[in-house]
């Protein structure tokens, strides 16, 4: 076939435009140059800033980048909280092709250096929280050659341990704004966040400034994120948590005004920063809308701006759904996504079928995990590859395709990880129904097969957390001599409350089919959570093994 030009049929004749993010922000200065970004800065106190200064002082970092001897494709990684240098360094570093690496620093030490130096990173920026974890980190990582405290000189501390240590305000100081973005390839590496990795070591999952604009606006469809120059959205689910879901993109997109809540993530610190910058959208896991609402009830408070709230990382539980809708007038959306995803799969929004149902349809509908947005495609498959049924009751594996879903890890971790379709399997074990929501079920790691039948560990859990005495409950599957599997449900009751394991069989009892009650309930001082919120389930089956179960309960079966 000759080669075809620009101008040849059948190509269209519109103009090339590289996706690329640094057009995110260029769009953000010229029309919403004076919207602010209002952090809670580590330092302590209330700091703001325009879209028009963050972009100035993110050319600064790309000039002293530069001058650093960066290179494009380099990784410069982050251990910080959300704020508004860490956008400045988002935005600096991808803005010149390098690769921003956001680390998660609740990883343990001896993690976060091997995630460091899996990824090559050149630069680490780090928040004054996380000096302490650096001064154990720069010996493990030779490859990085600058550390920069992302402070100014009157915070910095004195000299120390760290080698090549800059303070971010003097590192970017009276640097040159005249510096090219972008020009190049809209498939170039822009980010990279590890994922947990529960087995085996964590993966790298490579973002392209292409798969970021593109998520981005696959997000703002209104029946996703949805978001309007009339927002005040504050993300707090980290920007290390896969972007901050896109927020970090999908925000200065319109030009909605940014808070952040830095460290802080406490029920009365997010309130406080809430109440006083009118926030009307917000984003986080289940644990964090949990410790507000607990916040709430408590003192009486209300959150008269608050329009809508995104859960998702977790399975929304029912009560919290309920509370914030009923109690607070905030309308709850539940999404689901991953790392890999970028991180958005599905969202519940609600369609005319249950609207017209009434509330209670509908809130029931929204505990499922939902519909994919334009730019997600998502079906449910047996183990051998083949399509099952939207019957909203044939469970399977979870694959997803979509331009903003990865198609290998860094440094081609794990070989391919595409089947022939170029469908990614997610790990999620999962139903859909006919009119496309879907509704997971499990991980296909923590499923419980009980006579070889699987038992929803996710089902039990959200009905266990609405029992008032419950703080956080996980249902885990354990060797039973009969069964193979059985259900025991760990239970972390709220302070100063009680509840036996009668009391709490009680309560799952009707809620669930007879044979999914849990044969036993083990009390826990804490639930143990993985470094993104979740449940550690695999801490707690390592707790657990070797359980002996009461012997009723291995009689009654
Ligand atoms: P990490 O890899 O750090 O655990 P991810 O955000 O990539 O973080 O985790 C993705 C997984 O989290 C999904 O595959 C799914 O198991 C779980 N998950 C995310 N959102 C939900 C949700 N709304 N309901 C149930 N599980 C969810």
């Amino acid at each position: 076939m000759p080669a075809l030009n620009a101008t040849q049929p059948p190509f269209g004749l519109m103009q090339d435009w590289p996706l690329t993010v640094d057009r995110v922000l260029e769009h953000a200065r010229v029309n919403h140059g004076h919207r602010e970004i209002v952090s809670r800065s580590v330092e302590g106190p209330i700091v703001r800033e325009t879209y028009a200064d963050l972009y100035a002082r993110a050319r600064q970092v790309s000039t002293a980048l530069l001058e650093d001897c960066v290179q494009p494709g380099d990784r410069i990684a982050t251990l910080a909280w959300n704020g508004a240098r860490h956008m400045e360094l988002w935005f600096g570093a991808m803005g010149i092709g390098a690769v921003l690496h956001t680390v998660n620093p609740r990883l343990f030490p001896e993690q976060i250096a091997w995630i460091i130096n899996d990824a090559g990173d050149t630069h680490m920026f780090f928040d004054l929280t996380f000096l302490p974890i650096v001064e154990q980190l720069a010996e493990k990582c030779p490859a990085v050659r600058r550390w920069v405290l992302m402070t100014d000189e009157a915070h910095a501390p004195p000299a120390g341990k760290i080698p090549n240590l800059a303070i971010y305000e003097s590192f970017i100081a009276g640097k040159s704004r005249d510096v090219t973005w972008g020009n190049f390839d809209e498939r170039t590496a822009a980010g990279l966040c590890y994922t947990s990795g529960t087995t085996g070591n964590p993966k790298g999952v490579l973002y392209s400034h292409r798969s970021n604009v593109l998520h981005s606006l696959t997000s703002l469809q209104r029946d996703s994120l949805g978001f309007s120059v009339d927002d005040v959205i504050m993300p707090i689910v980290p920007l290390f948590h896969a972007n901050a879901w896109g927020i970090t993109f999908s925000a200065p997109a319109v030009g909605a005004k940014l808070v952040m809540p830095g460290s802080k993530m406490d029920g009365p610190s997010i309130y406080e920063l809430m109440d006083a910058e009118k926030v009307t959208f917000s984003a986080a896991v289940p644990t964090v809308w949990l410790m507000l609402k607990q916040y709430l009830e408590e003192t009486g408070k209300r959150l008269p701006h608050l329009d809508r709230i995104v859960v998702a990382g977790s399975a929304v539980p029912e009560a919290i759904l309920r509370s914030y809708e009923d109690d607070y007038g905030v309308k709850v959306f539940h999404a689901w996504g991953m790392t890999e995803m970028s991180p958005l799969g599905s969202m519940g929004a609600t369609t005319p079928e249950f609207r017209e149902q009434g509330k209670d349809a509908v809130q029931r509908n929204k505990l499922k995990q939902g519909r994919p947005s334009f730019g997600v495609e998502m079906k449910i498959v047996d183990d051998n590859g083949n399509e099952l049924p939207r019957d909203g009751k044939t469970t399977g594996h979870l694959v997803v395709r979509g331009p903003a879903i990865a198609g290998a890890y860094f440094k081609n971790a794990g070989g391919n990880i595409l089947d022939k379709d170029g469908y990614f399997d997610t790990g999620d074990v999962a139903h859909m129904c006919p009119l496309g929501y879907m509704q997971i079920t499990d991980r296909a790691k923590d499923v419980i097969k009980s006579g070889g039948e699987w038992i929803s560990s996710i089902d039990i859990e959200n009905i266990a957390v609405g029992h008032p005495a419950v703080a956080n409950a996980a249902a885990i599957g354990l060797a039973h001599p009969k069964w193979d599997e059985r259900p025991l449900l760990v239970i972390e009751l709220k302070p100063g409350q009680s509840a036996s394991r009668e009391d709490i069989l009680a309560f799952l009892t009707g809620k669930i089919a007879k044979w999914w009650l849990p044969d036993d309930v083990a009390f826990v001082e804490k639930i143990p959570l993985g470094a993104t919120g979740k449940l550690n389930k695999l801490q707690l089956r390592q707790t657990f093994r070797g359980y002996t179960w009461p012997e009723q309960a291995v009689a009654a079966r």
